[in-house]
């Protein structure tokens, strides 16, 4: 029997107990009911969270609410804003360790990859912080002598934001404290398999002097929890990041309030490779895109698409080095990929696997998972399968790669645009004009030209076609949150009538 590491044998002990934050206030639910979350890398109990009901969650959004209306968030100085954010920054890295330990029991994935999460968390609360001091809006002094016309910047007012459990702490951190900048009231809902971290945020802007209901979190699930938030006419926007099939929800569930929505949903990017790109780079990154969180990753580069000419040698040298990604226990340094999330994940996975395979398509390696200790599956890259199969076209979220050839860069585009979405892209090139007219003309709303995965909080995310609508980091990301508000101020003398007489 192998002996559990010491975090996961303290967890499976003593469960971390996580409360959900309500006008300020860390609350159970109404009913008592929990959710327990089973370590997926093994089995027991890690952690547990509130499940709130439904009327859980309408006091949260009439806690924003009321915040909103009172505006002592929404109209604060920037800088006093700032000051709020940062703070919860600082809180963020004091607890870095036991925040990737959380992360790492509730999702599986390795703690390094937990560690870098938490910090690039951190990041993301000081960056907007830096953007509260910058947020202004915009006037128009060439309108004639006397008129002046100002564009007031707004926060657009309640925004519920639900997301999902591929990187909790650091998908909230790129939503929540942008919200904020811009001075909305929100209400959190992390996904009930990994909420803890999302609700740690709730102590931590408290801790920082956030006013109470500013920031509401809400664990539970998304058909109690989350449908509210879409079906409350008091919230006036929903930040959502999960599923096409949710989204989809969600956007017919908006449209009766007609809130205004960000989407970030599924993706099936390509990773391009042309053939005179540096080669083991590329090996390395395709691998990386493919296999990162063990493929759970809405920017996964799960379509290599490899230039006819090098494909032979590419896929030999891919094939020696997926052998040594090391699927295993989160909490060993030497493990390249954790544990798929939970039993329907893996299954998912599986079945576009094994129905690939049904149809003709060969595994070149991996095919396979197990679930008898801990739910893991083999990094897999598969060719074969046509275009327009189910493994081609939709979103697997798992460490599988299938395969495509081509010829021409117009022929790679063709492919790389052959989807139904729109969320990433990575080119492999040191042409920089074929490298250039990839990136202009491959619908994605974030590329990497010879890089995989890293982002920054400066650079907007979002997608194009199914793969979302809106943006969310950056300056394009805080306006989100914002309504602009058009002034036409006249400061000259009444002479001009619209009519006269009477
Ligand atoms: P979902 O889209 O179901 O979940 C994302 C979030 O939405 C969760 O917090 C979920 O709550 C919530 N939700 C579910 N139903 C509703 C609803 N009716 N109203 C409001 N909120 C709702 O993703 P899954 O976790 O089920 O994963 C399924 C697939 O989605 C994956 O296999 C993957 O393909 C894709 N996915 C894509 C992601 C991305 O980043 N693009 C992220 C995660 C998943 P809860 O689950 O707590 O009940």
């Amino acid at each position: 029997m192998t002996t559990l590491p010491k975090a996961v044998a303290a967890a499976f002990a003593n469960p971390f107990r996580e409360r959900m934050w309500i006008n300020g206030t860390p609350r159970d639910a109404s009913n008592g009911a929990v959710i327990e979350r089973e370590y997926p890398a093994g089995k027991g109990v890690i952690s547990i969270a509130p499940a709130a009901t439904a009327e859980d969650a309408q006091e949260a959004i009439a806690a924003a609410e009321t915040r909103f209306a009172i505006g002592d968030w929404a109209d604060l100085y920037g800088g006093e804003k700032a000051k709020v954010l940062s703070a919860v920054a600082a809180c963020i890295r004091r607890d870095a360790e036991e925040l990737a330990t959380l992360e790492t029991l509730e999702t599986g994935k390795p703690i390094a990859s937990s560690r870098a999460e938490v910090e690039g968390s951190a990041d993301l609360w000081d960056y907007a912080a830096g953007l509260a001091r910058t947020l202004h809006g915009d006037s128009y002094a060439n309108l004639g002598p006397d008129m002046l016309g100002m564009i007031l910047r707004q926060p657009i007012g309640v925004v519920g934001i639900v997301t999902p459990w591929n990187f909790p702490l650091l998908i909230a951190s790129e939503r929540i404290p942008f919200a904020l900048a811009a001075g909305c009231s929100v209400v959190v809902k992390p996904s009930e398999f990994t909420s803890g971290t999302t609700l740690r945020l709730g102590q931590y802007l408290k801790e920082s002097g956030l006013p109470d209901g500013a920031c509401n979190i809400v664990s539970g699930t998304g058909t109690e929890v989350g449908q509210i938030l879409l079906d409350h006419p008091a919230v006036r926007m929903v930040s959502f990041t999960g599923s096409t099939r949710v989204g989809e929800i969600v956007m017919r569930s908006a449209a009766a309030t007609k809130k205004k929505l960000s989407l970030e949903l599924g993706g099936k990017s390509p990773s391009v490779v042309f053939a005179d790109c540096d080669i083991e780079a590329a090996v390395d990154g395709v691998l990386k895109g493919s296999n990162f969180n063990a493929g759970q990753c809405c920017i996964a580069g799960s379509r290599l698409i490899v230039e006819d000419s090098i494909a032979e040698d590419f896929l030999a040298r891919l094939a020696v080095r997926a052998k040594a990604v090391r699927a295993g226990c989160p909490f060993d340094p030497a493990t390249t990929i954790g544990a798929i999330v939970n039993e329907a994940q893996f299954d998912q996975i599986d079945h576009f696997v094994t129905s690939a395979k049904a149809s003709g398509a060969a595994a070149l390696i991996g095919g396979q998972g197990s679930k008898a200790e801990g739910m893991f599956y083999e990094p897999t890259i598969i060719e074969g399968a046509p275009m327009d199969s189910p493994l081609a076209q939709q979103e697997v979220f798992g460490p599988v790669l299938s395969v495509f050839r081509f010829q021409t860069a117009d022929e790679a585009i063709a492919l790389a645009n052959g989807t139904e979405f729109g969320l990433a892209a990575y080119i492999w090139t040191n042409d920089l004009r074929v490298a250039m007219k990839c990136a202009r003309k491959i619908e994605a709303g974030r590329s990497w030209v010879n890089a995989a995965i890293a982002g920054l909080p400066e650079l907007p995310l979002g997608g194009f076609r199914q793969s979302g609508v809106g943006r969310e980091t950056g300056r394009f990301g805080v306006d989100e949150y914002c309504e602009m508000k058009s002034l036409h101020l006249f400061h000259g003398e009444q002479k001009e009538r619209w009519v006269s007489g009477g």
